[in-house]
């Protein structure tokens, strides 16, 4: 896939813009407590599109999910407290609609004047939503004359709000493209892979091989070393034939991690030793021990000082690194050595130029915890679209905007 061939919003001319209805899909997925926005960074971060298109006149109708309602209203999950915070955090008026579509909608797109937004109800209190309903999807494109793409988290999955609106404005002789938020992760994550500066070193770790299969085979393809920590290593220890404990261990892919790890010959670095301990817990009284020493009542939490060392030492001769999933039970601060170790290695081959690219939503939680995010050249925040993107796949929500060669030839 080469999505940069997709339409772009920094691509549109003024001319293309000005005065539009524009439909947004962003990502407004945030932590609500007692009626009340927690973390408002992801609002924060569609910032630069919404003023882009306010400062050009658009009239912009913003649509977002929130949580599971699983296609039916749920008062809990209202995108009203949301649309107050957005209003703060982005210091312009926003409307709010408690539905998606119908007349009130209609009503309040038509009060909106040029550079005002609104935005409308939780789309997943539609169950149109998920099915990627063409009636819904319908609905929402006669709303824009325009539809951006903001919601990279939300890539995979082919929705209303995502796949089906783009498809409806561009029946109907608009545009579909890509907001800067969806650009940016698209340069990033699609563009790492295709002539990365080398030595390219790839890291994985975090829970489970069985998500991220594809990206396995994929970067031991592409990369120079591939460094696997995590729960993730406790699964080639189990085909390497060594005692993982009570560790957690994916058994029914120890044959497949076998079959890895013959393919993969020297490129493929697992850990040497770790940290275990009775239980990953607060109070835990870790031990430190080589690979071969865990026993049998043991639980791995994190990789040893010894391969910390190790992984440290590979990353620092690297020109491009891509890193997805925690070394360790990071969340658990007995377990968290191994993931700042490479947090830092990592960040410190982008202050001496390299490009340095994390993927996945605890991995940008370990990043932001070591205090390294913003020495990183790019902390996706995509979490599953990431991981499927960098694993090869064609996200739908990406598919379904407007080739960049369209300019010229859509209505606008
Ligand atoms: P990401 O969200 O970045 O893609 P994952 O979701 O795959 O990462 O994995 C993150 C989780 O993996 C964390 O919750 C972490 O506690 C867990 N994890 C990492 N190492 C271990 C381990 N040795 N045993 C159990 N869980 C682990
Ligand atoms: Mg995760």
């Amino acid at each position: 896939m080469e999505p940069m061939e997709k339409l772009t919003l920094s691509s549109l001319p003024d001319g293309a813009l000005r005065g539009r209805r524009v439909v947004v899909r962003v990502d407004y997925n945030v932590p609500l407590a007692e009626g009340r926005v927690g973390d408002a960074r992801r609002i924060e971060r569609t910032a630069p599109t919404l003023r882009h298109l306010a400062e050009r006149g658009c009239r912009i109708v913003l649509t977002s999910h929130l949580g599971r309602p699983g296609g039916e209203p749920d008062p809990s999950l209202s995108l009203r407290p949301v649309a107050e915070r957005a209003a703060e955090v982005l210091g312009r008026p926003m409307e709010f609609v408690p539905e998606l579509v119908g007349p009130r909608v209609d009503e309040g797109v038509d009060r909106l004047g040029a550079g005002e937004m609104l935005l409308l109800e939780n789309s997943r209190f539609h169950p149109g939503e998920t099915e990627n309903d063409p009636e819904l999807a319908a609905a929402l494109a006669r709303l824009g004359d325009l539809f951006v793409n903001d919601a990279f988290g939300t890539a995979h999955r082919a929705h209303a709000t995502t796949v089906g609106v783009a498809r409806a404005v561009r029946e109907r002789g608009g545009l579909a493209a890509a907001g800067f938020l969806m650009e940016r992760e698209l340069r990033f994550l699609a563009g790492i892979l295709r002539e990365p500066a080398r030595p390219y070193v790839a890291i994985l770790g975090g829970a489970k091989i069985g998500g991220k299969i594809e990206l396995v085979e994929r970067l031991l393809a592409e990369a120079d070393r591939l460094l696997v920590g995590g729960a993730m290593a406790n699964t080639f220890f189990g085909a390497l034939g060594l005692e993982t404990g009570r560790s957690l261990v994916e058994e029914d892919r120890i044959g497949l991690a076998g079959e890895v790890l013959e393919r993969a010959g020297e490129k493929l670095v697992l850990p040497v030793d770790v940290t275990v301990a009775d239980a990953i817990e607060e109070g835990a009284r870790p031990r430190d021990a080589p690979r071969d020493e865990v026993g049998e009542r043991d639980r791995i939490g994190d990789i040893g000082p010894r391969s910390r060392e190790i992984f440290a030492a590979e990353i620092g001769h690297a020109r491009t690194v891509l890193w997805n999933g925690p070394m360790g039970v990071f969340e658990v601060p007995p377990f968290a050595a191994g993931t700042r170790a490479v947090a830092k290695a990592v960040a410190a081959v982008a202050d001496g130029g390299g490009t340095t690219v994390t993927g996945g939503g605890d991995t940008a939680a370990a990043v932001e915890a070591a205090g390294v995010a913003e020495r990183m050249t790019h902390v996706s925040t995509g979490g599953g679209a990431a991981l499927e993107l960098l694993g090869g796949a064609e996200l739908p929500g990406v598919a379904a905007l407007s080739d960049a060669d369209e300019l010229g030839g859509g209505r606008t």
